[in-house]
């Protein structure tokens, strides 16, 4: 294919010089020989009055993308139907090279609760039509909001059957909890990277195009705004602040890249453009009075793991020194100020890794993994200790991370049967990560008498969905049978509520 070669033919510094532009002026009438926009359309982080738009111009996946280094306008509409007849705002955007052509824009002036419909377009050429939901005003009494949430969606071990149906639901909004990529190869692949762990930045952005060719998981961006946080595989598996699974310099270089690929690839506010290896992702969103969602980095600013990356028996090293943390002090305290002076019917952290425990070595002793909350029990406590402290209504936990699907009680402590339970965990199951799954994680039978605090678990692929009102948080667990083929049917597998006024999840 001469498609990159034609197109840089093109773009002379002559023709822009003879159109009487400086040389980093957006090129205004780029001619396409193939459609830019095939990594899909995004919005993300909905308010009352506007949301983020996304793209990027990618017109050759496989070359890095296949753009020049120049500056290509892109314009933008927001109409209030999906035949985008009455459009309601509209711009211009410049696809930078800086940022691999990628396309952020801050749409303001919009009303609550409302969908919308949007599109880009360049050089004549459109992209699909998004479409997108704004948030109700932080003030305003609601009879319901429903989202679903999702993660961990490797690319290679399974298809994204789950976000074609997660795309027919009816749904305000998608969370999406991390491993949004994955850097490492697995056996038994339904489908291939075909590139090696990424390191530079070329290489994540590359990562990043790969997955997002995916039609069903651009059918679920075009279809609701997502609030997304990240994990670890963004990055390196289990990496913790600074520190890699396996020591070596420059890691922060990497993570640099890593994190600068992840904000170009999603729909993400200025508030969150990388300086250096930091990126700031931790942020509070209000559904009404309904919800605030308090999206968390349970990466970023965290203690390196205890006793090693693995499962331990406990007490072991450090594990329990208070210096230890998961979030960071200053995520800490800006946590407790958001409970604290929450006036939502639920407070919802929508965050990485299993905050109740679980063992899935029973033992004895029980070994406890390291990586989630329970290689960080000060931090854990600090947190379950001021919800119970300060009273803190209906707070409900939504985990990612360890690709199968539990119910848990959150309770101030784990060492007996006595502590209270403050607060409700759902953790959603993988979209893809560890293949087609079983019907059941680990033996059932020990793992719930090791894990008394767990209700229910299952280890098929698949998504939440939630539907809340003022009295009931509803979570139906939709499952796949397999996702190492991409016609899966999906199902509600099980169905758990928590009430308004009772901490911890009840059969639905
Ligand atoms: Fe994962
Ligand atoms: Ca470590």
């Amino acid at each position: 294919m001469s498609t990159r070669r034609d197109f840089l033919g093109r773009l002379s510094r002559l023709s822009l010089v003879a159109a009487g532009l400086p040389a980093m002026a957006p090129w205004l009438r780029p001619r396409w020989l193939a459609d830019p926009f095939t990594v899909g359309v995004a919005s993300g982080d909905p308010m009352p009055d506007g949301v983020v738009l996304w793209t990027r111009l990618a017109p050759d996946v496989a070359a890095g993308g296949g753009m020049p280094p120049a500056n290509v306008e892109v314009r933008w509409e927001v109409a209030e139907d999906e035949g985008m007849r009455r459009i309601v705002r509209q711009g211009r955007a410049t696809a930078s090279p800086d940022f691999t052509h990628a396309v952020h824009v801050e749409v303001d002036g919009l009303r609550p609760a409302r969908w919308y419909w949007y599109r880009f377009s360049s050089g004549g050429v459109e992209s699909r039509v998004g479409r997108t939901r704004t948030a109700p005003e932080a003030t305003r009494a609601l009879d319901r909001m429903r989202f679903a949430f999702v993660s961990c969606q490797h690319y290679e071990q399974g298809y994204y059957a789950a976000y074609r149906h997660l795309a027919e639901e009816d749904l305000d909004f998608v969370a999406h909890l991390g491993d949004y990529i994955y850097e490492s190869t697995v056996p038994g692949r339904a489908r291939q990277h075909g590139s090696p762990p990424p390191r530079t930045l070329a290489e994540y952005r590359a990562r990043y195009a790969l997955y997002k060719t995916d039609a069903d998981l651009q059918r679920a961006h075009a279809a609701f705004p997502w609030i997304g946080t990240w994990d670890d595989h963004e990055v390196e598996n289990n990496y913790a602040g600074a520190t890699p699974l396996t020591p070596r310099d420059g890691f922060l270089l990497q993570r640099a890249a890593a994190y600068r690929a992840f904000y170009e690839h999603q729909p993400l506010r200025r508030s969150s453009i990388p300086r250096g290896p930091d990126m700031l992702i931790y942020r509070a969103l209000s559904y009404g009075t309904m919800a605030r969602l308090h999206v968390l980095d349970g990466r970023q600013y965290r203690s390196d793991q205890a006793c090693g990356d693995g499962s331990q028996a406990v007490p072991c090293g450090d594990w329990a020194s208070p210096e230890r943390t998961m979030l960071g002090a200053r995520q800490e305290r800006w946590l407790e100020r958001g409970l604290g002076a929450s006036r939502t019917r639920w407070n919802v952290l929508a965050q990485q890794t299993t905050m109740a425990p679980i063992v899935g070595n029973p033992g004895p002793p029980p070994k406890h993994p390291m990586d989630p909350w329970s290689g960080y029990p000060a931090a854990r406590e600090r947190l379950t200790g001021f919800i119970a402290a300060r009273r803190v209504p209906n707070v409900v936990v939504l985990t990612g991370d360890i690709h199968a699907s539990f119910a848990s009680q959150i309770r101030t402590g784990y060492a007996d049967d006595s502590a209270p339970v403050v607060a409700t965990e759902f953790v959603g199951t993988s979209m893809s990560s560890g293949g087609n799954g079983s019907d059941q994680w680990g033996g059932a039978e020990a793992l719930l008498s090791a894990n008394p605090w767990v209700r229910y678990h299952s280890n098929r692929r698949g998504y939440v969905r939630c539907e809340v009102t003022a009295e009931t948080w509803r979570s139906d667990y939709r499952l796949l049978p397999y996702v190492d083929r991409p016609d899966a049917p999906i199902a509600t597998h099980a169905t758990w509520v928590a009430r308004s006024g009772h901490p911890g999840p009840e059969p639905g």
